[in-house]
């Protein structure tokens, strides 16, 4: 049997003309909290898609503990649990109500029933609000109880579709509290779609998908150290004719993410200093800093080629 949890081989996926996932190979090994980093359209809900067996790729193969996705679906189906970004549960009946119903899908009945739901709920913090109907439960609280009914089945693959979007601060710590204990209980390996910065940083392993290509894959440490320890940020009008001052006079490697121009020289604050002396009128503001997994997302996000900028121009042009 695989040590992977999910393993992706250059998937592509259209709908219609539109390519929204662009050969995407990826690994996530069994027992890890991998965070697939990604903004609003860069193929995030369309992986997850494919992963949970609503439809086939167009192209390449998505396996889960080596259980192909097309070809074995409902063995898929049985090793996993899915939490959409909308909650699926039917808000008319009680919480109890739709763990019940849900739980009877997957085959469960009587006494293991009813322990597995009442395990549930006291880990997700639940328990007292078992008998009020979902419409009552704030939006945290539903998404908990959606949670619940994602895990009834004890799946070993948990896919988590921006679990905490809309959530304030406090709700939020509580449902990663509950993922936290989900991970100590019962070793759950889980994939978490997300453009929140805090929450990929709590992740293993972390992907960045831009305009549906896998553009970066690696430790949140690693992906920081690729672009320096410490690096210089330049904020400037023109960072085009700046990177090509500081090749002319100081030749050292530079980068350009939008309006800001990232250098990474052996001295940064020494280069700082030579640096304003030389051409401080091409400077707005500068910052020395340990890079951030939002540096990395803006260095890569950006690193997507201009051929593809382009079509995704003209396609939100048509729209
Ligand atoms: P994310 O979850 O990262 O926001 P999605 O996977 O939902 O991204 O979408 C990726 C791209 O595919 C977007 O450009 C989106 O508009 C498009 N898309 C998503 N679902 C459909 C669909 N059912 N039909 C056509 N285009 C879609
Ligand atoms: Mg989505």
């Amino acid at each position: 049997m695989s040590a992977s949890a999910v393993d992706i081989q250059e998937v592509t996926h259209r709908y219609g003309g539109h390519e929204a996932l662009r050969s995407v190979t990826l690994d996530v090994p069994a027992g890890a909290l991998y965070g697939l980093l990604g903004p609003n359209g860069s193929g995030k809900t369309t992986l997850f898609r494919i992963l949970s067996t609503l439809m086939p790729p167009s192209e390449g193969n998505a396996r889960v503990f080596g259980l192909n996705t097309t070809q074995r679906s409902e063995a898929v189906r049985n090793r996993l649990g899915v939490v959409f970004q909308d909650p699926a549960l039917d808000e008319a009946l009680t919480v109890r109500e739709n763990l019940r119903f849900q739980a009877s899908l997957y085959g469960l009945s009587g006494g293991d029933r009813r322990a597995r739901i009442d395990e549930l709920l006291a880990r997700l913090d639940v328990t007292d609000r078992a008998d009020d109907s979902v419409d009552e439960l704030s939006g945290g609280l539903q998404r908990r109880v959606d949670l619940a009914r994602g895990l009834l089945h004890r799946p070993d693959l948990l896919l988590l579709d921006e679990p905490t979007t809309g959530l304030d601060p406090g709700v939020r710590r509580a449902f990663w509290t509950a993922i936290d204990r989900l991970r100590e209980a019962e070793g759950t390996t889980l994939l978490l779609a997300t453009h929140l910065m805090d929450e990929a940083e709590r992740c293993d392993r972390v992907g960045i998908l831009s305009d549906g290509a896998l553009v970066a894959d690696g430790t949140p440490a690693a992906l920081k150290a690729e672009l320096g320890n410490q690096t210089l940020w330049v904020e400037t009008d023109a960072p085009a004719a700046l990177r090509d001052r500081i090749d002319a006079q100081f030749g050292v490697p530079t980068r350009t993410v939008g309006s800001t121009v990232q250098v990474a020289p052996s001295d940064p604050p020494a280069f700082l200093a030579s640096l304003y002396e030389a051409l401080g009128d091409h400077i707005r503001s500068a910052t020395i800093r340990t890079p951030t997994l939002d540096d990395v997302f803006m260095v890569h996000a950006d690193a997507a080629p201009d051929v593809e900028r382009e079509q995704v121009l003209a396609r939100s042009g048509d729209e």
